[in-house]
């Protein structure tokens, strides 16, 4: 699966977001198959499309399609150091495959803050140092090292020490890479070095439950990322909290008064599926419908692949119904007669909200 790492200076609400997420859960042994430890949630994407999938097939299960979520140590300064549990702190970023950023943008005089003062910029600047700092010493070990690989006249390998020398002064400023500016196949021969500043990231700005308007820390934290290219999610921690501990009818009421019309985690939860270039397609039959995530741009081999590798190796055809066509035409035999049913091939790039049955040898 696809997981997202919950970074940010102590005290910010990382724990609180991570909290609400989990226990908006699901229940863990419906999958069996995820390994989960105690720092890490798996969340239920919100589709909405697997309900009226539902009421068309009536299936005996419905089973959606998950993000993981890792809670990460808090970062002190002098992580890159070591200090803290800085190095540990680092190990568990680089195996994430996107960084959400919980930066504080509320004022709460009950709420201790590590420098005394709400301000964003300043945190902000905090933890990327030090996720740069780290960058920056995997920038210089990459230079040494492919120093000695390229006396033998390796070509990509000099291409590659001369990308590190070029990014290496912007990553000694502590600047993010993804600010870098680098080309697609810039970006290819950096892949191996898993930069943390590389990873898509996006910021959560945690605001008072007044604070979604007229927010000065908010208005910083949207420059920052529209200078790097990032993405905000402005989202009241302690009221997802709330949310999260209410039952199902509670909760509607609950949004209703606050006038939402989804909890803000659903928007957290999206935007990572998001910055992950991800989409989902279908399964529909009676047993189970569910949902599958692949990244955009997979093939339908490779997204039978997702449900078992066995239906990679032996894919013959996908039968296909795009998911507007199923719902209007009231499922797969409507569609057929309608003439949306279709077949497809190896070659067929899936398509967000596909219904598939995969035809296969065993
Ligand atoms: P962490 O150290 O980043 O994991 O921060 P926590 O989630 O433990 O939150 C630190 C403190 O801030 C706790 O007392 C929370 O109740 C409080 N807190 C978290 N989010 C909010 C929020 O949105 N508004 C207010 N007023 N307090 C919050």
């Amino acid at each position: 699966g696809f997981n997202c790492g919950i970074v940010g200076l102590p005290n910010v609400g990382k724990s609180t977001l991570f909290n609400a997420l989990t226990k908006s859960g699901i229940d863990a042994e419906n999958f069996p198959f995820c390994t989960i430890e105690p720092n890490t949630g798996i969340v239920p994407m919100p589709d909405p499309r697997l309900d009226r999938l539902s009421e068309i097939v009536k299936p005996e299960k419905v089973i959606p399609t998950t993000m993981e979520f890792v809670d990460i140590a808090g970062l002190v300064a002098g992580a890159s150091k070591g200090e803290g549990l800085g190095n540990q702190f680092l190990a568990n970023i680089r195996e994430t495959d996107a960084i959400a950023h919980v930066v504080r943008c509320f004022e709460d005089d009950n709420v201790i803050h590590v420098s005394n003062q709400v301000d964003p910029r300043a945190d902000i600047e905090t933890i990327n140092i030090e996720l740069a700092l780290a960058d920056l010493d995997s920038v210089e070990r990459g230079i040494q090292r492919l120093a000695r690989v390229a006396k033998g006249g390796d070509k990509e390998a000099l291409a590659s020490k001369a990308l590190l020398e070029r990014i290496q002064p912007h990553v000694a400023e502590g600047q993010p890479l993804r600010s870098f500016g680098l080309s697609d196949d810039e970006k290819k021969l950096l892949k191996g070095f898993g930069f943390l500043t590389l990873k898509p990231t996006m910021y959560i700005a945690n605001v008072h439950e007044e604070g979604f308007e007229n927010n000065p820390h908010l208005d910083i934290v949207n420059a920052i990322a529209a200078e790097e290219g990032a993405v905000v999610v402005p989202v009241c921690n302690k009221i997802e909290a709330e949310i999260a501990e209410l039952e199902e009818e509670e909760r509607a009421m609950f949004l209703e008064e606050l006038g939402m019309e989804e909890p803000g985690l659903d928007r957290v939860i999206r935007a990572g599926y998001g910055l992950l270039g991800l989409q989902t397609y279908f399964t529909a039959g009676v047993k189970e419908v569910r949902a599958w995530t692949v990244p955009v741009g997979a093939t339908a081999p490779q997204g039978a692949g997702v449900i078992h590798t066995d239906f990679q190796k032996g894919f013959i055809r996908a039968e296909v119904v795009a998911y507007e066509d199923f719902v209007a035409l009231g499922g797969e035999q409507g569609a057929k007669e309608a003439g949306k049913w279709r077949l497809e091939g190896k070659e067929y790039v899936l398509k967000d909200g596909d219904v598939v049955h995969f035809r296969f040898n065993v």
